[in-house]
């Protein structure tokens, strides 16, 4: 019964190939969106997008697929430069990448386009238990690891840190760990305290509070304070007690919001196919994470977006009646 089944199934089989493409199959189109490290929620948030994108397959003809990535200035010039569709920033980096400032001074991103935000991710500081670190100023000495290039983590740090009067040489050690690796190195004494943006909860925190007992840790003081009313994209924000385990106190820090972006030069059809996936299925997209949980559409189209939106979303808010 065996064998004859293979050979059955091998005959069909050839039958396919020899089979003249079918319209469907010739129409088929891919999208890719690129996201973060996959213990964050940039890929979650990605993963949860294609699927209800995927969903309408037949009808639309569009593949989506997710790519983990350095995250949000990896995801900006990859887009860019024609290699992804999508990819999620935090809106400090579309901000900048807009205008050509900080991490993208003097090399704006003219054609970055967005599409909507998503969750709040605070600027979180990770720290070892033993690690006496209860301040930003008590990570002088210590071997902190202030993320990889290419992440939005590593630009808002650096802006962070240098409106704190802190240099990487003031660290022991500044360690460039992507963020699916700060946790085990936190683990293993290798570092002292690591920073993510991100939104909450996400596993890449939850594993070190587990795992050893990492400990968040507030950021605040009078330089911050000065650079959250200096920055338009920037808020103060606070993290619940007991979102992760031994971690019973509120922390307070200030963050920005993950966003959505393409570029200008995609076409209105496939923006406008991804936009409708996500919003004719919201209740179920809200579902996908918790940190998906509390969006809502009115904050999605217009908080957090510097870079104007693409004609392709605009065209679908229109037709809902949101916008103008
Ligand atoms: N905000 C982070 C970054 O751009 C990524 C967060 C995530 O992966 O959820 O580097």
């Amino acid at each position: 019964m065996k064998k004859l089944s293979a050979c059955i199934s091998a005959v069909a089989a050839a039958a396919a190939l020899m089979a003249p493409v079918s319209s469907v199959q010739a129409q088929q189109k891919f999208m890719t969106i690129g996201t973060g490290g996959v213990t964050g929620v940039y890929y979650a948030a990605g993963g949860a997008i294609c699927r209800l994108v995927n969903k309408d397959r037949a009808q639309h003809g569009f593949r989506c697929t997710v790519e983990s990535t350095g995250g949000s200035v990896a995801n900006i010039n990859t887009i860019n430069a024609g290699d992804m569709d999508f990819g999620v920033a935090q809106s400090d980096a579309q901000f900048n990448a807009f205008k050509g400032v900080k991490a993208f001074d003097g090399k704006a991103v003219s054609d970055l386009r967005s599409v909507f935000s998503l969750h709040a991710e605070p600027l979180n500081l990770m720290v070892r238990k033993e690690s006496g670190i209860k301040s930003l100023a008590d990570l002088k000495g210590k071997r902190v690891n202030i993320g990889n290039p290419g992440s939005g983590t590593r630009s808002s740090v650096d802006e962070m840190l240098a409106a704190a009067g802190i240099k990487n040489s003031d660290f022991s050690a500044a360690a460039e760990l992507k963020a699916d690796e700060h946790g085990a190195a936190l683990c293993d004494n290798k570092i002292d305290a690591f920073f993510f943006v991100v939104g909450h909860p996400n596993a890449s925190l939850q594993d070190p509070a587990t795992t050893c007992g990492a400990q968040l840790v507030s950021i605040t003081g009078p330089a911050i304070d000065k650079l959250v009313s200096a920055n338009a994209y920037y808020a103060k924000a606070t993290i619940p007690a007991n979102m992760y385990k031994g971690n019973t106190q509120a922390t307070q820090t200030y963050g920005v919001l993950g966003t959505f972006v393409t570029s200008a030069k995609q076409s209105d059809e496939m923006v406008y196919t991804l936009v409708k996936a996500v919003f004719e299925n919201f209740e179920e997209f809200k579902k996908l994470h918790p940190a998906l949980a509390n969006l809502s559409t009115a904050n999605m189209i217009s908080n957090g977006l510097s870079a104007p939106l693409h004609p392709g979303a605009v065209k679908y808010y229109k037709e809902k009646g949101w916008i103008k």
